[in-house]
């Protein structure tokens, strides 16, 4: 397909840039230039977008409280052969953004739904977070309150995977802290703040060294962030009671060497060093 391409009847998930407006795609600005209409969070905000690429299109507001209402009128659109973009103010559509239930409905509908990939702040931070990739978890936004956000980072505790946030900077210091309380100061924390822009920042450190550094720099408050959390570390060699448990109950049904596969992948030990226990179950 060429990059002007259009197709009849297809709403299309534009990503647009996170900061620096070098990062539209052509094939963004081909597909936002002949689309029918360009749905958006907020038409002036998605106009000034438009207007640095000289783009002259109708604009209609779709956001949190009208997406149910908009859902039926896209969908006639694109029903009666029309095309339809939708972007959000920054990024990827639906990445704690707007268009999952529009999404949802077009596709139960049986209408095309096509990505235009762009930037996202979660998979840009996380490009450059040096922190294991292969298997990663996005969290959306932290509350916003303490005891809340405490709450989700307790959850998240024994997670193994990489933990990717939103948050707002302003309240950078006091998250650092409830993650210093429940998941302890020596957990890898990386702040990737302001990406793309003129002030990026990318920062990473104990819990502890990273509270330290962003309460004598006021400037770290600033702006938009991503805060990513390295998984909890397993001891291969620690097998605690619950996972003795788990495999306990997977010996009675499975074969020992299923059984330690699942129990070593649910708990990220050594399958080998199971497989030992399994055999004195039997
Ligand atoms: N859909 C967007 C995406 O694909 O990244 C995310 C939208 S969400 C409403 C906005 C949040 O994304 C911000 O509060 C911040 O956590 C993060 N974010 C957006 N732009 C950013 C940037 N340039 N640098 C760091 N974080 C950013």
């Amino acid at each position: 397909m060429s990059s002007s391409q259009l197709n009849a009847s297809t709403l299309y998930i534009v990503a647009t840039p996170i900061g620096n407006l070098g990062d539209i795609s052509q094939r963004a600005i081909d597909i936002l230039t002949q689309v029918d209409v360009i749905a958006c969070e907020d038409t002036r905000h998605t106009g000034r977008l438009l207007s640095a690429f000289s783009i002259k299109n109708k604009t209609l507001s779709l956001h949190d409280h009208n997406e149910r209402q908009r859902q039926d009128q896209i969908a006639d659109l694109l029903k009666e052969g029309k095309s339809v973009a939708l972007v959000s103010d920054a990024g990827t559509p639906l990445i704690s953004d707007p268009g999952f239930h529009l999404v949802r409905h077009c596709r139960q509908l049986g209408l095309s739904v096509s990505p235009i990939p762009g930037a996202c702040a979660a998979i840009a931070a996380l490009s450059c977070a040096g922190l294991p990739t292969d298997r990663f978890t996005f969290e959306g936004f932290l509350p916003s309150k303490s005891g809340a956000r405490k709450t989700t980072l307790a959850a998240l505790a024994n997670e193994t995977r990489t933990m990717v946030f939103y948050d707002a900077p302003r309240r950078a210091i006091d998250t650092i802290a409830d993650i210093i309380e429940v998941l302890g100061g020596d957990r890898y924390v990386v702040i990737a703040r302001e990406l793309t822009k003129t002030f990026e920042t990318i920062h990473s450190d104990s819990a502890t060294n990273l509270h330290q550094w962003l309460s004598q720099d006021p400037n770290q408050l600033k702006g938009e962030m991503v805060l990513i959390i390295e998984g909890h570390k397993v001891d291969p060699n620690a097998i605690s009671p619950k996972i003795i448990e788990t495999l306990k109950l997977l010996v009675a049904e499975l074969p020992p060497k299923k059984a330690c596969a699942i129990a070593a992948n649910i708990y990220g030990v050594k399958k080998n060093t199971l497989y030992d226990i399994a055999l004195t179950m039997k």
